[in-house]
């Protein structure tokens, strides 16, 4: 959502409930973990009341254990959080999953994925940036397919029911090969909303 209107953040709802997309994702940003700043608790709040799909809510924050507790109660069903954003990413599972809801880690394109294998088996999915987080509307970075297969293989051996999650400069134009390399779940910003039918880019993104 951080693509879409923020002057009309009803119509959204509205258009997200009518649509085929599955869950609703929110890029949390602080200022500090990265150079940029979008929108907090009340935001999701206003939108929990109106969007029936679930809430994958992605911080990227410093500090993530702080807030736990306020995004599950703010509507997440799924919270991912940065791996490198935290001294402590086990503690932060732990607090996730006493809240009730889904956890996700995530990782910048420049940490090794090697560095999540200790969490796998604790999580419900893992996010791989595929631009660096900060920004709306940037350029997939190609690399990021051998760590979707670096990921994949790990996932296959530990936990197979552990979901991947893509977000950067996803598109129609490159749906079809993340779904190949194993990919489940494909966030689209600017993709969606900037496209003159966002209803049926997400069918054409899904069936892609
Ligand atoms: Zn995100």
């Amino acid at each position: 959502m951080l693509s879409a209107d923020f002057g009309n953040l009803q119509a959204m709802c509205e258009m997200i409930n009518m649509s085929e997309a599955e869950w609703l994702h929110f890029d949390v940003m602080d200022g500090v973990f990265v150079p940029n700043i979008s929108f907090g608790f009340p935001v999701i709040e206003a939108i929990k009341k109106h969007c029936r799909k679930m809430l994958d809510v992605h911080i990227m924050i410093v500090e993530p254990e702080k807030y736990v507790q306020r995004f599950a109660k703010a509507g997440a069903g799924m919270l991912t959080f940065h791996y490198e954003a935290t001294t402590n990413p086990q503690h932060v599972i732990e607090l996730i999953r006493a809240e009730g809801i889904q956890v996700g880690i995530c990782i910048n394109p420049d940490i090794p994925v090697e560095k999540l294998e200790p969490y796998i088996s604790q999580v419900d999915m893992v996010l791989l940036m595929s631009v660096f987080a900060g920004f709306g509307g940037q350029k997939f970075i190609e690399q990021t397919y051998n760590r979707i297969d670096t990921l994949k293989s790990l996932i296959d051996k530990i936990n197979p029911s552990c979901l991947i999650e893509i977000d950067g400069g996803v598109s129609l134009q490159n749906a079809s090969t993340l779904f190949e390399h194993g990919v489940n779940v494909l966030v689209a910003g600017s993709s969606v909303f900037n496209s003159t039918n966002p209803q049926e880019m997400i069918v054409a993104m899904k069936q892609a």
